[in-house]
């Protein structure tokens, strides 16, 4: 089934339901969203030479016209490439030849950004979304809205190109089946989903926030693109009070600067029905706190783009219970299987481990990635006997809560022993002077690598290397303890509110091994 089925059934049942909005300005009304993505499709197929299966890119900031174009897309039959607006044009350029997009719609910056590299790359048609081009492309002539373009379950719909911290991006296949699964799995162990409900993108749509669309297209609720175009504190606090029932997907650094704006204005997020949390690791301390200002508007989901917001939930009721010693084990778990899947543990042979025991988590169900777009070595070392291997630590409990403990990658071996950052970072983040804080390894002549902690301290506040070290004395097993403090006035970030890890080893990289 093609997915921009659920566009067309939502203009039938709810023709003048508010469909796109940019801050609280409504811009089209299901009838006019759907009549849009037919025009696009018609345009695509009939003037620009469409076929199905073909490749468009979608390279802008968030706008209500992403979701015009993407609809439009798959009413075409052909498969979203949608790339990061923050990317050099040179990667860009990389994504569309890699991806052979035939088309991409761009804007401003993005079209800029092509434009000085168009000498030396070559570069797909381009279509500029505030052009008449667009305008009369999006506009359906007459006649009736016709059908999206018949699509199997495993046809491409989403090629997703993964952030590439180790050499280039690889390209997710992303199938109309997967998105189906993920979005019923939403309903089944996220969140409702309602008419009255309003979808914000304060992140941007090319990743995960943009997969919201789905389920809020089908129950054909609001899609409201900030007028900032992204993330900022005020405005979705804002937008709580002038629009209601909001829901939006926010990474643990995005949740924290919304508590503390929230804080400041002596407000408890009303008018927000849902945050939903992941991404990167949620830190109780930061956790507890949200609800404590907040209340119970958190659900959490663990997800990777191979399986998309699709691997476990945490569940709105486990927020609940803050005092208990499993309510806090629970809350600082990523939830339980999400209904689609399976989730196992399993250690290095891909064997697996019982209850309790640490190893890479691995996930199987109908939401998993298609494999890596023509790259099958990549491919078959993703996916082996139907399980995709995540890359991530964890283990379960008894009752199936997951718990994170690193990407394998950021383990740290000091002396042989595995450190988990994750476990220095939670310990030094419930030190009050501590705002955020990332630990890192640094190559180390004796100990093979070395804790360095990377730390920001609250507004105001101070403390001594001396008086962490004690902290995480209190806390932690010694040799777990950072051996060195760097001190930062921010962390480095991606757009999607992600700690870039990468950065800060390079950086230590770039200053030779420790002596
Ligand atoms: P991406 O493919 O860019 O969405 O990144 C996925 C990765 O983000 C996962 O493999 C995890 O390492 C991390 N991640 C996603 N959700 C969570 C979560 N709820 N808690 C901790 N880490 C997460």
């Amino acid at each position: 089934m093609n997915v921009a089925r659920w566009l067309l059934a939502s203009a039938h049942l709810h023709p003048e339901a508010p469909a796109l909005l940019c801050g609280t300005t409504v811009e089209a009304d299901y009838a006019t969203f759907a009549r849009r993505a037919a025009a696009i499709a018609r345009a695509l197929t009939t003037t620009y030479g469409v076929a199905p299966g073909d490749r468009i890119g979608v390279f802008m900031t968030n706008r209500t016209r992403y979701l015009e174009c993407l609809y439009g897309i798959w009413w075409a039959g052909a498969a979203a490439v949608p790339v990061n607006a923050k990317l050099h044009g040179r990667e860009a350029a990389w994504i569309f030849a890699n991806a052979e997009t035939r088309l991409a719609f761009a804007a401003d910056h993005t079209l800029e950004a092509l434009a000085e590299v168009a000498e030396s790359e070559s570069l797909p048609q381009l279509v500029d979304v505030d052009s008449a081009e667009f305008e009369a492309m999006r506009t359906l002539v007459n006649g009736p809205l016709g059908e999206p373009c018949p699509r199997e379950a495993d046809d491409l719909a989403w090629l997703f190109y993964t952030s590439g911290t180790t050499g280039r991006p690889k390209g997710v296949m992303l199938s109309h089946g997967n998105m189906v699964a993920m979005s019923l799995a939403y309903l089944a162990d996220v969140d409702t989903a309602r008419p009255e409900d309003a979808i914000v993108y304060a992140a941007p749509m090319s990743h995960g926030a943009g997969l919201y669309n789905f389920i809020h297209v089908r129950v054909a609720a609001r899609h409201v693109v900030p007028a900032s175009g992204g993330f900022d504190a005020d405005e979705v606090l804002d937008l709580g009070h002038a629009l209601g029932n909001l829901t939006f997907f926010a990474a643990p650094t995005i949740v924290r600067r919304l508590t503390d704006a929230a804080k400041k204005r002596g407000e408890t997020g009303t008018g927000i029905k849902t945050i939903i949390y992941g991404g990167a690791p949620m830190y109780l301390a930061d956790l507890e706190e949200a609800i404590a200002v907040m209340g119970q508007r958190f659900v959490q989901i663990y997800g990777q783009g191979e399986s998309p917001m699709t691997i476990t939930a945490l569940a709105r009721a486990f927020h609940a219970d803050t005092a208990t010693p499993t309510g806090r084990a629970r809350l600082a778990s990523v939830g339980t299987a999400q209904s689609v899947v399976e989730v196992r543990i399993a250690d290095a042979s891909g064997a697996p481990v019982p209850a309790g025991e640490t190893g890479e988590i691995l996930v199987k169900g109908s939401p998993v990635m298609l494999g890596y777009w023509r790259n099958p070595k990549a491919t078959a070392d993703a996916i082996r006997d139907g399980w995709l291997f995540t890359g991530d630590l964890g283990r379960l409990d008894g009752d199936g809560f997951l718990t994170l403990t690193d990407r394998s990658k950021d383990v740290i071996i000091s002396g042989g022993t595995n450190i988990y950052p994750r476990e220095v970072e939670e310990a030094l983040l419930t030190h009050p002077a501590v705002s955020e804080v990332c630990v890192v390894g640094e190559p180390d002549p004796e100990w093979g690598e070395n804790v360095v902690a990377y730390v920001v301290t609250a507004p105001g506040a101070d403390v001594s290397d001396t008086e962490l070290d004690a902290h995480c004395l209190a806390h932690i097993a010694r040799f777990k303890r950072p051996k060195r403090y760097e001190r930062r006035e921010e962390l480095p970030k991606s757009n999607y509110g992600k700690i870039l890890k990468t950065v800060l080893r390079a950086e230590i990289a770039a200053r030779g091994t420790a002596s």
